[in-house]
């Protein structure tokens, strides 16, 4: 049975471009693989940059990650959902791949230069980061890793850690291959600068558990085509980031209507936006009304991500063991 590996990040309230990008995909592929489907919040590599580490929230954030990947519909019932640090052979692993693979290569990963040069002193671990995102993967033997593209250098080391040990030690891990959502690069921030990102800060993005009366501020004044000067002016919604949100959020038929009306101006722009605001609302109400069921039993998550890390470690030790015999560790 093939299985699945995805890393989250713990950067606490995702938003609509990670729902349609990963989570809603997260929601399928655990429908598809069940118990083989692993999502992992990995606060091991969040430690790693010390400009985005904030040790005051980072179990608050973890936490949040796990309530809002349960409201989208993912079940930890039927799937593996654990927390990164729940499983230490991640680390034992990591370890041994820092051992296989050559400082140059770490270093020419387009991430770590991107992170390392905004930072004074660099700390090794941010470094050695591709060989833990390596060991989380193969540690369960995971041949499809959903991703986004800015990670396919990071799978391309991981599948050359993973000949390296076969070809050093013997047959052991598969090569995995990334499976790329392309709708995650298409979703522009509500503020018109480029694609939604959280660290392009909250003006940029949609919080899938935003207040709708926020998420309406933020619509009402988003930029449209600026070819609509005026009212009566005809717009193009393909130019449009409006025009974009409806793809996601409305049925065709709405879809239809503010796309002919934006062309023939027979729409405003705020009304469009206001329609778009109806699907916003029927998408997101019921997400969030099952956050805040899990908000209110705090128990349930924590029993829910201690359960997946036990399903993680059944799966993860006997590979380990595996690992440890064929590198020659003496075995009592
Ligand atoms: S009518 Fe809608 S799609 Fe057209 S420019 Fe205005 S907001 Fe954008």
């Amino acid at each position: 049975m093939p299985r699945v590996f995805s890393g989250i990040q713990p950067t606490g309230e995702p938003h609509i471009g990670n729902y349609f990008g990963a989570m809603r995909n997260y929601v399928n592929l655990g429908e598809e693989y069940g118990k083989n489907s692993l999502y992992c919040v990995v606060d091991l590599h969040a430690i790693t940059n010390p400009a985005a580490f904030d040790p005051q929230r980072l179990a608050q954030r973890t936490f949040e990650m796990a309530v809002a990947n349960f409201a989208v519909g993912l079940d930890p019932q039927k799937v593996t959902f654990f927390v990164q640090s729940h499983v230490p052979e991640h680390q034992e692993l990591s370890w041994i791949f820092t051992t296989l693979t050559p400082v140059g290569e770490l270093e020419r990963m387009t991430q770590y230069k991107d992170k390392s040069a905004q930072l004074e002193s660099v700390p090794a671990g941010l470094l050695m980061y591709p060989a833990l995102m390596a060991a989380d993967i193969l540690l369960y033997k995971a041949d499809t890793v959903p991703v986004g593209e800015d990670q396919t250098q990071h799978i391309e080391l991981t599948r050359e850690i993973a000949r390296k040990f076969n070809h050093a030690f013997g047959e052991t891990f598969p090569e995995p291959r990334a499976v790329y959502n392309r709708d995650a690069l298409r979703i522009p921030g509500v503020d018109g600068n480029g694609k939604m990102g959280k660290s392009k800060g909250e003006t940029s993005t949609i919080g899938i558990l935003e207040p709708l009366d926020s998420i309406w501020q933020k619509l009402r004044v988003a930029p449209t085509d600026p070819a609509r000067v005026r009212r009566t002016d005809p717009g193009d919604p393909e130019k449009c980031l409006i025009g974009d949100y409806h793809k996601l959020f409305s049925d065709l038929d709405t879809i239809e209507l503010v796309y002919a009306g934006c062309r023939t101006a027979g729409i405003g722009c705020i009304d469009c936006k206001k329609k778009l605001m109806e699907g916003v609302t029927a998408h997101l109400t019921p997400i969030q009304a099952r956050a805040e069921d899990f908000k209110a039993d705090p128990d349930f998550v924590r029993d829910a991500i201690a359960q997946g890390a036990r399903e993680a470690r059944a799966l993860a030790q006997p590979i380990m063991e595996e690992v440890r015999e064929k590198v020659g560790f003496l075995k009592l």
